[in-house]
């Protein structure tokens, strides 16, 4: 699993890098954007998603829930997570999660 970074999106304000449990965000020596330093070693816990935002970072879904260059990103409203999910064929879902009740899911 990994992530990715969509530079034109990616505003540098380095809250992803905070996040990241194992340090693989790092901030682009030229800018404050954030770069994947060491894709292979992420396993997608999802917690840069979920603090970038500005819709900055897609995540690969693996395999076993989609896989095949199928993509996630976050977008929040609110109380609310809006997780995107884009298939190779350009399908796209919307999984809507309200964040006061997540510990009901
Ligand atoms: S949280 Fe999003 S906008 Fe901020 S540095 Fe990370 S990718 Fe860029
Ligand atoms: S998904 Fe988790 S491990 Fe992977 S880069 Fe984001 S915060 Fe780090």
């Amino acid at each position: 699993m990994s992530i990715l970074i969509h530079p034109d999106k990616c505003v540098g304000c380095g809250k992803c890098r905070v996040v990241c449990p194992g340090s693989l965000l790092w901030k682009e020596k030229d800018s404050n954007k954030t770069i994947m330093k060491y894709p292979d070693e992420c396993w997608g816990c999802t917690s840069c998603l979920k603090e970038c935002k500005f819709n900055a970072i897609s995540y690969f879904l693996g395999a076993d829930i989609g896989g095949n260059g199928t993509m996630m990103q976050v977008e929040q409203k609110g109380h609310e997570l809006h997780w995107h999910i884009t298939e190779p064929n350009g399908e796209t879902k919307v999984i809507t999660i309200d964040t006061r009740k997540a510990n009901s899911y």
